[in-house]
C-alpha cells in the first residue's frame, strides 16, 4: 500500500490525491479571485450534497462541534424546550450544549446500541411545546443509524424544528434534507465529506432562517452568530469581496475539490457504494464471530461498524491492527469504552481497502490469541461483494 496508514477510523478519513493536492497549493489570500470562486462553488455544491436547494449553507473554520454549536446558538433562546432523540455520546453532547445555551432539555433515551421507538418519540413530542428536536443521524459511539425521515415527520407534525447531526453521515448515508423536512443539518469536513479536519458545515432551511430572524435575544457569541456569517456566505456565493473572520483558505479549496468528487460520483451511487461496503463488512464480522453494538438490523450504520470484543480480546486489538498498517478506533461511549471497537468505512474507499482492513483485523485477532477460521472474514466479504 502506498499510503503508510490506511485510515479506517470514523474520521478523519483518508484523502484522495486530488484533495491532498488542493490542500498543498500555494497560499492565497481570502479575497483572491481563485479562492472566492472556490468558496462560492463549495457553498453551491453543499446544497446538492445535502439535497437542499433552498437552504442557506454556512462553512466556518472549526470542527463538527462548532457546527453543532452554530445550530444550537442560533435556534435556541433561554427557556425554549428541546427534545433530544438520544442514541449515544454525541446526542449527550448536543443535550449538554442545548442546556448551556439556556434550553429546557428532554431526552428520549435508549440502552447503548438501541434507539427509542417512533411511538416513544411521538409521545414525548406530544408532551409539548418543543421548539427544537435533535436527531443524531449516525451516532459514532454506537454506530446506530436513526430513521431521520420518519422522525422528521413526527417533529414537524408537532411543531418542532428538526435538527440533524449529520457529522458521521452526510456524504455516506442517504440524506434528502428538503424532501424529508429537515430544518438544520450539519457536518464536519473530515468525516464522510472526505476533506481534512477544520471546517464546520451547516445548512439551514428557510424555516430555520425565519426562526433565527424572529429571535428576541441576541446570539451571545460573535463567532457563532448567523448574523455575522450570513453576509459573508452570500458575498462568496456572489463572488464579491467581504470579511468577518479569516476563512481557512486551503481547507475550503480542499473541501470544494472533495465535494466536486462526491457529486461526480453522484450521491445515489455514493450512498449505494457505502451500503454495499457496509454489507460486506457485516458479513465479515459475522463470519469472525464479532457482534455489532447496534441491537437491531435496521439500526446498523453504513459509514462505520461498532463491534464488541469477543471473549479474551481487548483494546490491544486496535494496536495489533495498527501494526498491520491499518488504523481502527477503540470504544468511545462510556458504557462501551473497554468492550467495543470501531471500524470506519466511509469516503472514497473501495472494495480492496475494505478487504485489506478485514484482513488486518483478522491478523490482529490472531495476535490477540483469538481462535477463529483464518480467512473466513475476507471470504465472507468477497462473497457479499459479488
Ligand atoms: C465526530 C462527530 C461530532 C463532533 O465532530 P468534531 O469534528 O470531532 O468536533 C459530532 N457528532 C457526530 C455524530 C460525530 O461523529
Amino acid at each position: 500500500m502506498t499510503d503508510p496508514n490506511l485510515l479506517m477510523i470514523p474520521g478523519p478519513i483518508g484523502l484522495t490525491p486530488q484533495v491532498l493536492a488542493a490542500l498543498g497549493t500555494p497560499q492565497r489570500g481570502h479575497l483572491d479571485p481563485v479562492f472566492m470562486k472556490a468558496f462560492g462553488s463549495a457553498l453551491k455544491r453543499l446544497r446538492a450534497v445535502f439535497s437542499a436547494p433552498a437552504a442557506q449553507p454556512f462553512v466556518v473554520a472549526g470542527s463538527g462541534t462548532l457546527a453543532m454549536e452554530l445550530a444550537v446558538a442560533n435556534l435556541v433562546q433561554p427557556g425554549d424546550r428541546a427534545l433530544v432523540v438520544n442514541s449515544g455520546y454525541f446526542s449527550d453532547r448536543v443535550g449538554r450544549m442545548l442546556a448551556l445555551h439556556g434550553a429546557d432539555v428532554t431526552h428520549v433515551r435508549a440502552e447503548p446500541g438501541d434507539l427509542a421507538s417512533l411511538e416513544d418519540v411521538e409521545r414525548a413530542l406530544k408532551g409539548g411545546g418543543f421548539k427544537v428536536m435533535t436527531i443524531t443521524h449516525v451516532d459514532t459511539s454506537t454506530a446506530v443509524l436513526a430513521p431521520v425521515q420518519a422522525l422528521a415527520v413526527l417533529g414537524r407534525a408537532n411543531g418542532a424544528l428538526v435538527v440533524v447531526d449529520g457529522v458521521c453521515s452526510v456524504g455516506g448515508e442517504a440524506l434528502d434534507m428538503e424532501g424529508w423536512g429537515v430544518d438544520v443539518a450539519f457536518t464536519a469536513s473530515q468525516k464522510a465529506l472526505g476533506a481534512p479536519p477544520g471546517l464546520g458545515v451547516l445548512l439551514a432551511s428557510p424555516r430555520a432562517m425565519e426562526t433565527f430572524r424572529a429571535r428576541t435575544h441576541p446570539v451571545a457569541a460573535m463567532y457563532l452568530d448567523f448574523a455575522e456569517w450570513l453576509p459573508i456566505m452570500q458575498a462568496y456565493e456572489a463572488g464579491a469581496p467581504s470579511y468577518f473572520a479569516t476563512p481557512a483558505v486551503n481547507l475550503v479549496l480542499a473541501l470544494d475539490v472533495s465535494l466536486g468528487q462526491l457529486l461526480d460520483e453522484t450521491m445515489p451511487v455514493r450512498t449505494a457504494r457505502h451500503v454495499a461496503l457496509a454489507r460486506a463488512a457485516r458479513a465479515a464480522w459475522a463470519a469472525l464471530g464479532l457482534a455489532p453494538v447496534p441491537r437491531r438490523e435496521a439500526l446498523l450504520a453504513n459509514t462505520l461498524s461498532a463491534l464488541r470484543y469477543p471473549a479474551g480480546v481487548d483494546a490491544a486489538l486496535v494496536k495489533h491492527v495498527a501494526a498491520q498498517g491499518v488504523n481502527i478506533a477503540g470504544g468511545l461511549h462510556p458504557a462501551l469504552k473497554t468492550t467495543s471497537f470501531r471500524v470506519g468505512h466511509m469516503g472514497s474507499i473501495d472494495a480492496v481497502a475494505l478487504l485489506g482492513t478485514i484482513a488486518a483485523v483478522e491478523r490482529g485477532l490472531r495476535a490477540s490469541g483469538y481462535g477463529f477460521d483464518v480467512g473466513a472474514g475476507v471470504v465472507a466479504a468477497q462473497r457479499a461483494l459479488g
